[in-house]
């Protein structure tokens, strides 16, 4: 008896929740995400939209992922059409290029003069060397490079060999250019781009293998909070949370493009001095008004590390949170900015 009377006021219970909840349903006019995932550019895409056509807005910012793939990878096994594979293996220079191609590599040249080459766009040679350019390629058999190899790739290497004037661009000494360390960004900003065309209205992000861009804020009016992931831990481990209603923030880590051999593990971003895997930092995020600027100074904020990149990225527009080999944490003065809820 006891027990019936129990189970009948736990469904009036269940019922009166029931209610209420879709009551809040019925009057809650918030909007509605739709989300779809795809892989591009070597990493899982996550495009989250609100908008009058959902689909239309998730789809069009996927074909853009393909296409910028397409025509920026440096993988020949992928496509040896890309426009970088045209401008590295041309017999002669100056080779006429695009204005969009223009734009990435007259960027990512700017920016590599003002982190004094940490981040180099014309690092090819040592990026082939190593295999990080096909790493993600099922025969793909990991080698580390011989000291002489090395030393070679590195003497073929150097933003200050290449030059780009209106449409030409001209590469000497041997350099190759490799765009990996930028395009991600791109594609995220022309993702967002064409979502804001598409509806002004739309919100939501773009989420390119932890690399975020926000279309615009959430419901219209809130912030994003985005996980800093624990280089340490697991996929969902996260160290930092931040909160933003616009931009991007990008996050380079030491845990995701590599290989180990003789139990030591070697990993994509590369010290363009040494043309070694860069030991001093285990991940590097950063904040940026866009994805592009974003990327290339995460990258830049690995090889030059926290005590560095603290100071150095600020004025070229990035707010960071630097994880050092020894775990300790270093962030720029404006970071603290981005990690309360406004
Ligand atoms: P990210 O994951 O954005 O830090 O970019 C890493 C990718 O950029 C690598 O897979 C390489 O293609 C390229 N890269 C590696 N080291 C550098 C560097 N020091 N400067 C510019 N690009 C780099
Ligand atoms: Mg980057």
């Amino acid at each position: 008896m006891t027990l019936k009377r129990n189970t009948w006021l736990l469904i009036l219970m269940a019922s009166i929740v029931f209610s209420f909840l879709f009551f809040l349903l019925l009057t809650n006019n918030r909007v509605e995400y739709i989300g779809k995932v795809d892989i591009a550019l070597g990493t899982r895409v996550k495009v989250v939209v609100s908008a009058d056509h959902p689909e239309r807005v998730i789809n069009a910012i996927l074909r853009e992922f393909h296409r910028i793939e397409d025509k920026f990878t440096v993988n020949e096994k992928k496509n040896d059409k890309s426009v970088i594979s045209r401008i590295n293996q041309s017999d002669t220079y100056p080779v006429v290029i695009d204005e969009e191609t223009a734009f990435v590599i007259e960027r990512s040249l700017g920016l590599a003069q003002g982190t004094n080459g940490a981040f180099d766009p014309a690092l090819g040679n040592l990026i082939k060397l190593w295999g990080f350019d096909r790493i993600s390629d099922a025969d793909f058999e990991p080698d580390v490079p011989t000291q002489e190899e090395i030393d070679r790739a590195v003497r073929l290497s150097g933003y200050e060999h290449v030059s780009v004037e209106g449409n030409k661009i001209t590469l000497e000494n041997g350099v190759a250019l490799d765009l990996g360390g930028i395009v991600k960004g791109y594609a995220i900003d022309r993702g967002v781009e064409i979502g804001r065309e598409m509806d002004t209205d739309a919100t939501g992000y773009i989420d390119a293998g932890g690399d975020i861009g926000i279309i615009g804020p959430k419901f219209g009016g809130d912030f994003w909070s985005v996980a800093v992931r624990d280089p340490e831990g697991e996929p969902d481990d996260y160290v930092e949370k931040v909160f933003l209603e616009k931009g991007a923030v990008v996050t380079s880590g030491d845990y995701e493009r590599t290989f180990e051999i003789d139990g030591k593990r070697y990993h994509h971003i590369l010290n363009p001095k040494t043309g070694r895997p860069v030991r001093k930092t285990k991940s590097s995020t950063v904040i940026a008004p866009n994805a592009m600027d974003a990327d290339v100074l995460s990258t830049a904020g690995f090889v030059l590390g926290g005590e560095f990149a603290s100071i150095m990225l600020p004025p070229l527009g990035g707010q960071g949170y630097f994880i050092g080999e020894d775990g300790k944490v270093k962030t720029t003065a404006g970071w603290h900015f981005f990690t309360e809820r406004r």
